[in-house]
């Protein structure tokens, strides 16, 4: 019979969390896999999910180990369902998302001076952003730097960044913990569900960062290969 299996997280139970399998039904998304679990035999199973389309952002998982949106994706035998990376789990699949949130008020990532209208089509793709998540689960920067903001809030600093006159508050929020701590890897834009491409956003917040008079402090720590404790 083919089976999937989902970790369950309960701060109420010794152990707190367990691996369960459940049956697959076949040819369903898995929110909706979830759904029917849920309805026919178990009903304490927890996750998210409100739209079912792709729209409200939050029913992300982690499926065999990659951020992916429940509603978007077809359950497969052996699938393993976990819940979002790198954030607190309050039952099961659902997770706290408050901590994520704030890197946007830390990166300070609103407008800031007045709108320039005809670049709204330059930002096209950075407004859909849904706020699934997905980028910072599968953010490896997360799992050594927790204080580290984050792609989507980087991207939405680029955003607001190309929308209005300056955005200077932001640019200078964003030098420690942000731009310069990213390794570019690419994993974000990889799981984005809405194609957008965070890591080019923040190559291009690093080049509005240089243009502001900021440079990668990294470069600071460099040798080139050149003993400078010799003098010249
Ligand atoms: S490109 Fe940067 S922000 Fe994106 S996943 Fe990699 S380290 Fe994180
Ligand atoms: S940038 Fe993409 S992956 Fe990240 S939160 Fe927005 S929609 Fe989700």
């Amino acid at each position: 019979m083919s089976k999937i299996k989902i970790k369950r997280f309960d701060s109420r139970r010794e152990p707190n969390t367990i691996d369960m399998e459940y049956p697959l039904f076949d040819g369903l998304t898995l929110l909706s896999l979830l759904h029917k679990l849920k309805n026919t035999l178990d009903p304490t199973l927890s996750f998210g999910g409100v739209c079912r389309s792709g729209v409200c952002g939050s029913c992300s998982v982690m499926v065999n180990g990659k951020a992916t949106l429940a509603c978007s994706y077809k359950a497969n035998n052996g699938d393993y369902i976990e819940p979002l990376a790198y954030h607190t789990v309050k039952r099961d699949l659902i997770v706290d998302k408050s901590k994520t949130k704030q890197t946007l008020v830390d990166s300070k990532a609103y407008l800031q001076s007045k709108l320039i209208p005809e670049n709204a089509p330059k930002v096209e793709v950075q407004s859909s952003c849904i706020l699934c998540d997905s980028c910072y689960s599968a953010c490896p920067v997360m799992a050594v730097n927790s204080d580290f903001l984050g792609p989507f809030a980087l991207t939405r600093v680029y955003k607001y960044t190309l929308q209005s006159e300056q955005n200077n508050e932001s640019i200078d929020a964003v030098q420690q913990n942000g731009v310069w701590d990213c390794t570019l890897c690419g994993e974000c834009t990889a799981v984005c569900p809405q194609n957008i491409d965070p890591k080019m956003d923040i190559m291009n917040l690093r080049s509005k960062s240089v243009q502001n008079g900021y440079s990668d402090p990294n470069f600071a720590n460099m040798s080139f290969g050149l003993d400078f404790t010799q003098g010249f």
